[in-house]
C-alpha cells in the first residue's frame, strides 16, 4: 500500500502545528485565571469526539443501510451523499466510502499524522494519533484488530486505506444481522465510531443509554 502522501495542508489537527500550541496556551491561561474549567474542556472535546461527530457519520451509514439506492451514490460518490445528508466542509473535501462485506475488512489509518474525515466522524481519538497505530495498522492490521476485539476469519480480505490531506475515508460497516426491522434512529444508535474507522464492528443491538460514557 503506497500513495503520495502530500503534507503541505494547513494541517490545524497536527499536533505539533502552531495552531494546536496556541490553543493550549490560550486554554492554559484561561485555567489559571479561573474562568475554565479543565474537565469542562475535556468533557466537551469528548463529546465531540464520541458522540457528536460519529452521530453524522452514524447518519450516513443507517441511510445506506435502509436505502440501497443511496448506498449505491455513497459508494460512488461518498463526498455528494454525505453533503445530501448536510454533512461537509473542512477536512471532509474528498470522501472515499469503503464497503465491508463478508469477504472484505476495510480498516482506515493516517501514517504519517491524523488525517481523518471531521465532518462525519468528529475528532480523532488519541490512539488513532499514536504513533503505535499509524505504524501497526499497516504493518500488522489483524493483530491490530484483534486487540480491538475484532476477529475475523483468515479468508477475510484486510485492506487499510491511508488518509491523507486529500482523500479522507469512511467505513461502512455490514449492517449486523437481525437488525433489518430497526429504522434510521436505532440502527445510527448501533453505528459507533470505531466501526466507522473499521477497528470494531457495529453493536449488534442498541447500547445502553444511562451513563453510557465509554
Ligand atoms: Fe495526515
Amino acid at each position: 500500500m503506497s500513495h503520495d502522501h502530500d503534507h503541505d495542508h494547513d494541517d490545524h489537527h497536527h499536533e505539533q502545528d502552531p495552531l494546536a500550541l496556541r490553543v493550549e496556551a490560550l486554554e492554559q491561561l484561561l485555567v489559571e485565571r479561573g474562568l475554565v474549567d479543565p474537565q469542562r474542556v475535556d468533557a466537551l472535546i469528548q463529546h465531540y469526539e464520541e458522540d457528536l461527530g460519529p452521530l453524522n457519520g452514524a447518519t450516513v451509514v443507517a441511510k445506506a443501510w435502509t436505502d440501497p439506492a443511496y448506498r449505491a451514490r455513497l459508494l460512488a460518490d461518498g463526498t455528494a451523499a454525505i453533503a445530501e445528508l448536510g454533512f461537509g466542509g473542512a477536512q471532509g473535501e474528498m470522501m472515499v466510502v469503503v464497503e465491508n462485506t463478508d469477504d472484505v475488512h476495510n480498516v482506515v489509518v493516517c501514517t504519517l499524522c491524523s488525517c481523518y474525515p471531521w465532518p462525519v466522524l468528529g475528532l480523532p481519538p488519541s490512539w488513532y494519533k499514536s504513533p503505535e497505530y499509524r505504524a501497526r495498522a499497516v504493518s500488522e492490521p489483524r493483530e491490530v484488530l484483534r486487540e480491538f476485539g475484532t476477529e475475523l476469519d483468515e479468508s477475510v480480505d484486510v485492506r487499510v486505506w491511508d488518509s491523507s490531506a486529500e482523500i479522507r475515508y469512511l467505513v461502512l460497516p455490514a449492517q449486523p444481522a437481525g437488525t433489518e426491522h430497526l429504522g434510521m434512529e436505532e440502527l445510527a444508535a448501533l453505528v459507533t465510531r470505531d466501526s466507522m474507522i473499521g477497528v470494531r464492528q457495529p453493536l449488534s443491538s442498541e447500547p445502553e443509554k444511562a451513563g453510557s460514557a465509554a
